[in-house]
C-alpha cells in the first residue's frame, strides 16, 4: 500500500506520522541492591511487598547468583560450585519466584545474570574467582548501577551497612557499589533522596534472645550480649520501622521460594511460628543519606520510607518514552 505521496506503507494501520508513546512509573520509586538471591526476601520482603502492593514501583536489583551458597535440597546437590557448578542459574528461577510472592515485577541482575560471581565467605579462595564480586572494579560495577538509577530514578534506595551487615564480602561489595552508585547520580541530579540500610533494633533482639533462651533450636545460642551481633544497631540510631504485618505470608512464601538456601526446619520459621507477623512483618532500617521525616515514638521512627519527602502527585520525573515507527 502507497500513501499519497507514493510512500510505500508496511501496514494500513500504521499511522502516517511519528508516534510517541508516554507512560510514566509511579509517584513512589524504591530501588533495593541486594547481594545473592534469598536476600531480599529475608532482609526486606515485607517491605518490598508492603509498598508494590500499595502502588509503588519496586526496582530489586541483585549483584550475584549466590554460586557459592549451600544447597540444602539433598536431591539437588550436584548442582554445587565444586559438582556442576549450576547453583546460579538455578537460583534465577527460584529469585523470580520469590518475586512473584512479593509482587514484585522489576528485576535484575546488576551488570546481567551472571556478570558477577558470588565471592563465598570471605578469605576463601572464590573470593579471588576472575568474576568475583568482591573484586568487581567498583567504578565499573557502580556505573551498572547508575544506569538502573537514571531509569528508574528512585527516590529511596536501600542496601546493606559498611560491614554489609554480617560481613560477607558481597554483601560489603553491593553496600560499597551502592554508595558509590548514588554519588555518581548525585553528579547528574539524580540520586535518591533518601539512602537506607538494613539494620536490628537492640530492643528487638534483646527481647528475641530472652524468648529463645531455653529453646533447643535457640539461634542465638553463645551469644551473652546482643550487641555481640554485628548487626545489632542501638534503637536511637533507628531510623524507621515499617511495618509491613499484613505481608508477612508474602515473606515467608518468597523464603519458601528459596528452597535450596532455607531449609524447611530454619530457625527463621520457627521464629515466624513463634512471633508471626511481628517477626515476619517488621523490618528496620537506618538512614544513611537523607533527611529523617516524621515520626512516632519515643525515638522518632519513620513509619514510612517516604516519610518526608514530596512525592505524591510530582510530575512524572522518569518518562519512559517508546518511539513508534519511523
Ligand atoms: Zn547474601
Amino acid at each position: 500500500m502507497t500513501d499519497l505521496s507514493g510512500r510505500v506503507r508496511a501496514d494500513p494501520a500504521e499511522p502516517p506520522v511519528r508516534v510517541t508513546t508516554v507512560t510514566t512509573l509511579p509517584d513512589r520509586r524504591l530501588l533495593l541492591v541486594h547481594a545473592h538471591p534469598d536476600d531480599e526476601s529475608i532482609g526486606t520482603g515485607s517491605t518490598m511487598a508492603h509498598y508494590a502492593a500499595a502502588g509503588a514501583h519496586v526496582t530489586l536489583v541483585t549483584c550475584t547468583l549466590g554460586e557459592e551458597g549451600e544447597i540444602h535440597v539433598p536431591e539437588l546437590a550436584g548442582l554445587a560450585a565444586a559438582e556442576a557448578d549450576q547453583l546460579g542459574g538455578y537460583r534465577i528461577a527460584e529469585l523470580a519466584t520469590a518475586c512473584a510472592e512479593l509482587g514484585v515485577t522489576d528485576h535484575r541482575f546488576l551488570g546481567g545474570a551472571g556478570r558477577y560471581r558470588d565471592s563465598g565467605m570471605m578469605g576463601l579462595s572464590t573470593n579471588e574467582h576472575p568474576r568475583a564480586f568482591w573484586g568487581a572494579d567498583l567504578d565499573e560495577a557502580a556505573g551498572h548501577l547508575l544506569e538502573i538509577i537514571r531509569e528508574v530514578r528512585p527516590q529511596v534506595m536501600i542496601t546493606y551497612d559498611g560491614n554489609g551487615f554480617y560481613g560477607h564480602p558481597d554483601h560489603i561489595q553491593a553496600h560499597r557499589v551502592a554508595m558509590r552508585a548514588a554519588e555518581l547520580a548525585a553528579v547528574e541530579g539524580l540520586a535518591p533522596a533518601k539512602t537506607y540500610w538494613t539494620a536490628m533494633p537492640r530492643s528487638v533482639l534483646e527481647a528475641g534472645m530472652t524468648h529463645f533462651a531455653e529453646a533447643s533450636d535457640n539461634p542465638f545460642a553463645g551469644i551473652a550480649d546482643a550487641t555481640e551481633l554485628p548487626f545489632c544497631t542501638p534503637d536511637e540510631e533507628i531510623a524507621a520501622r515499617i511495618d509491613a504485618t499484613e505481608q508477612h505470608a508474602a515473606k515467608e512464601a518468597a523464603m519458601r521460594a528459596h528452597a535450596t538456601q532455607i531449609p524447611a526446619t530454619s530457625w527463621l520459621y520457627s521464629i515466624a511460628g513463634n512471633f508471626g507477623a511481628e517477626f515476619m512483618g517488621v523490618e528496620y532500617f537506618t538512614l544513611a543519606v537523607g533527611k529523617k521525616g516524621p515520626g512516632a515514638g519515643p525515638h522518632g521512627w519513620e513509619s514510612d520510607l517516604f516519610a518526608g519527602l514530596d512525592v505524591d502527585g510530582a510530575p512524572p520525573r522518569a518518562p519512559v518514552t517508546s518511539a513508534g515507527h519511523r
